[in-house]
């Protein structure tokens, strides 16, 4: 691209891509930093450079959008099925050479840059949608460009987890409604995964099974929180939903992230995800803002007992009513939620394709 970011065109049919970006180079923003909170050990990344990002655009102006009529943007070509490149204003960037992660010492802790990578990954060449109004086909050729995506970024010396997700809805903070996800690439454990990975841990040397694998066991026996199901996948609402129309869906057979997923997984996981998401729309009938995140295991460690499942929280609770993250939940982490799993699984198995 023109200020040297990597671009990557996935496709299904054989073409040539020589489409070149025409714009005058421009230095990429100043890699961030990573301060420690001594209070809790949580590595926060000040991105200061990220102001200049465009806020929800009209389409004449998408930067997403194919380059046409001279109009260029963020990619070249004309056209483009899935494609995938390094965030204009990203919240992590290579390092300089020999970068590590400065080791835990409260207040003396040293503040390293903010190292891993940025990614966007445009679902389509098409203006409008979101990843669950895709063709089936197109949601497979973007599930191989995160499987892709994934096995090459965990190669990075300096990352330790990959974290692709689709942020929908102006409610989570979406500034560009062309659909597309992220992909972090964090040179740290996130808290979250982190105390899932003990948690895991220790479930597996006492039970010498993946903790997944017994949530999964716990939804089958119980039922009534299954939404739906098939070969591969499995969607549910969790037992302990943190909101009231959260959804996992989850791999029958363990694996740790998308790069281990089989052919025929991979395969499996598009029908699923439409209805899952055609049923959150269909709940209220309105296009429910979401947020859908793959959990995988780190890069290098807790690759036997933590599994890939891909975690959808949705913020709306009711037509015109959002949940917010308020004193309990922003402060304590604690969360309370104001219907039971069970009856919002009801709700989503009820609703009429
Ligand atoms: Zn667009």
């Amino acid at each position: 691209m023109f200020d040297g970011r990597d671009i990557f065109y996935y496709d299904t049919k054989q073409v040539t891509r020589s489409a070149v970006d025409k714009r005058a180079h421009e230095d990429r923003p100043e890699v961030g930093d990573l301060r420690l909170d001594p209070l809790t050990n949580e590595w926060i990344t000040v991105a200061h450079d990220r102001q200049k990002r465009v806020f929800l655009p009209p389409k004449e102006l998408c930067p997403l959008c194919p380059t046409s009529n001279g109009r260029e943007t963020e990619v070249a070509d004309k056209d483009f099925e899935v494609v995938v490149f390094e965030n204009r204003s990203p919240s992590f960037a290579k390092p300089k050479d020999g970068w590590k992660l400065a080791a835990l010492d409260g207040v003396n802790t040293q503040t390293p840059e903010a190292a891993g990578r940025a990614e966007v990954i445009v679902f389509s060449d098409k203006h409008e949608g979101s990843f669950g109004t895709l063709s089936l086909e197109q949601m497979r050729t973007v599930m191989d460009a995160w499987i892709d995506r994934t096995k090459e970024i965990s190669m990075l010396p300096y990352v330790e987890q990959v974290f692709p997700f689709e942020n929908r809805g102006e409610e989570v903070g979406v500034t560009l409604n062309h659909p597309h996800g992220q992909i972090y690439a964090y040179p740290f454990i996130t808290p979250r995964t982190e105390q899932m990975l003990r948690v895991a841990q220790a479930h597996f040397e006492k039970n010498k099974r993946p903790l997944l694998t017994d949530v999964i066991a716990r939804e089958v026996k119980d039922k009534v929180r299954v939404i739906t199901e098939n070969d591969h996948w499995i969607a549910y609402v969790p037992f302990a939903a943190r909101y009231s129309f959260e959804i996992h869906i989850a791999p029958k057979k363990f694996v740790p992230d998308l790069a281990e997923l089989s052919n025929e997984a991979a395969d499996a996981f598009p029908a699923i995800a439409k209805e899952v998401l055609q049923r959150l729309d269909g709940v209220f009938n309105i296009q429910m803002a979401y947020i859908a995140a793959w959990h995988q295991a780190p890069v290098r460690t807790g690759r036997d007992v933590l599994g890939l499942h891909l975690q959808i929280t949705s913020v709306r609770r009711q037509p015109g009513k959002l949940k917010y993250l308020a004193g309990s939940e922003s402060s304590m982490g604690a969360y309370i939620m104001d219907l039971k799993p069970e009856q919002s699984a009801e709700q989503l198995r009820n609703v009429r394709l």
